[in-house]
């Protein structure tokens, strides 16, 4: 799976996800969406059960920027849901 990178929206501090193509990306954001179900970096979040994914600045394996220590705050990997928005209703009719 190829490597997809993205920024903290605090400090800019890089991860990194392994991510298949068809998982199309709705957001980060420093807050998580309500009704959205996160799981950590470390799970299995590339399942239908998972919304998106909660980082940790600097503290998940995830984070690839050897030059940032990170903010040691939480932010939040939006996936698109089917179905929900147009981006959705996009991918499910494939
Ligand atoms: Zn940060």
């Amino acid at each position: 799976m190829p490597a997809v990178s993205y920024y903290c929206p605090r400090c800019e501090t890089t991860v990194e996800l392994q991510r298949d193509g068809y998982l199309a990306d709705k957001s980060v954001t420093p807050y998580p969406l309500d009704g959205w179900d996160y799981v950590t970096a470390d799970e299995d979040y590339d399942t239908p059960e998972a919304d998106g994914v909660r980082f940790v600045c600097g503290e998940d394996d995830a984070t690839r920027d050897p030059g940032a220590a990170g903010c040691g705050e939480p932010f939040y990997l939006s996936f698109v849901k089917h179905g929900t928005t147009p981006a959705g209703a996009a991918l499910d009719s494939r």
